[in-house]
């Protein structure tokens, strides 16, 4: 279907042709591929396929099937002439910077956690590997391609089922010492106070602003409010108690609209509360309304460390309305010092694309000297 020729691009100044790279993104839900290629100007993908990830096999199974699907595609992408120059890899987890193995994961990817995620697929494709963690290709996409081209000092945020970040400094991301930086949702915050965090702490902000938090944050709210019955609140602790919002073995009928009030009991992650919140539930509202406002509080801090040119949020919680991002910049407002109040808060603009054109951009930056790949393509001239 996909014209192969729109790959072989002649650069300007006698710049090479720029075949694509063989893109990788690897969540807890799903694994995504595409061919990416880099211009000057744009980052075109094509050849997108996806599969399950079905995390709870194990992160041995998963390696293995992550190993078939790229195999796949490059033999897709040979049978119609493409040679991908190499591999560029976004996963879930801490990924160990020098060899691209995964440091560490959550419990949403059970045995993730020390795969050697990059040295495999070198030896199985016999190609140029790079690996970096997904939310780090995510901001990398944005500076590079997406919503803050051409900024040198940015934050990305990416809020959905939980919460982390990037830091870009003077145009490199910071990865720290054994790749952890960026984890902005393990800050403390007031609102988040006594919850259970995915970390294993208590009153990070990721639990009052992601959307299993928010979850966390309603069932905590829920016993307070004295409305539940007493089975109830044995499970509204169980689910504020959790490290991921949701419990196993529940009676479905504790998600279900009680006749006595216009709520249920309890709910599912931030999918449920928005729904809630769309049909005028004040109490759901009030959620969001204080865990963005939360997180504005929280992004002014780190604004007021780094002194970014510009702040990019992305994810699921980004679209649960106006009100979100209104109480997102009172936050923000209210802890920004003077001149960090001017910042530009924006949305990202790749949406799902932005790992896979990040990690495309962390392999050019790898494999040139470490400069940026944008940076470097310019000045070869
Ligand atoms: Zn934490």
């Amino acid at each position: 279907m996909m014209n192969s020729n729109r790959f072989v691009q002649s650069g300007e100044g006698g710049a090479a042709t720029t075949a694509p790279l063989l893109g990788l993104d690897i969540g807890g839900t799903k694994i995504a591929g595409a061919l990416v290629a880099l211009t000057d100007t744009q980052a075109n993908i094509s050849h997108q396929a996806s599969v399950p990830t079905d995390a709870g096999r194990g992160g041995v199974a998963v390696l293995a099937t992550i190993l078939d699907f790229a195999k796949q595609l490059l033999a897709t992408a040979r049978e119609e002439g493409i040679e991908p120059r190499g591999i560029a890899v976004s996963s879930a987890g801490v990924i160990d910077p020098v060899t691209g193995s995964i440091a560490s994961a959550t419990d949403t990817m059970p045995g993730w956690a020390g795969q050697p995620l990059g040295p495999a697929l070198r030896a199985h494709l016999s190609l140029p590997v790079a690996v970096l963690n997904d939310v780090h290709g995510h901001g990398l996409g944005e500076v590079a391609y997406g919503a803050g081209r051409g900024a040198q000092n940015a934050l990305i945020f990416a809020v959905g089922t939980g919460l982390g970040g990037a830091a870009i400094v003077g145009g490199k991301l910071v990865s720290g010492a054994n790749g952890v930086s960026g984890h902005f949702g393990h800050l403390y915050h007031e609102t988040a106070h006594g919850l259970t965090c995915s970390c294993g702490r208590t009153s990070h902000i990721e639990t009052a602003a992601s959307g299993s938090g928010a979850a966390r944050l309603y069932a905590a709210r829920q016993i307070e409010s004295g409305t539940l019955t007493d089975e109830e609140i044995a499970y509204a602790e169980k689910v504020a108690g959790s490290i991921t919002g949701v419990v196993e073995n529940i009676p479905e009928e504790h998600y279900e609209v009680r006749e006595d009030c216009s709520r249920p009991a309890l709910v599912r992650g931030g999918f449920e509360l928005k729904q809630l919140a769309d049909q005028g539930d004040e109490f759901a509202r009030q959620i969001f309304i204080d865990g963005a406002f939360a997180l504005g509080q929280t992004i002014a801090g780190l604004a007021n460390s780094f002194d970014p040119d510009v702040i990019i949020l992305s994810g699921s919680l980004t679209h649960v309305g106006a009100y979100w991002w209104n109480a997102l910049h009172k936050g923000f407002m209210d802890q920004a010092m003077n001149l960090i109040g001017q910042t530009l808060v924006i949305e990202g603009s790749l949406d799902s694309s932005a790992p896979l054109i990040g990690a495309a951009v962390y392999f050019d930056s790898i494999m040139n000297d470490d400069e940026p790949a944008h940076t470097a393509t310019q000045n070869a001239t």
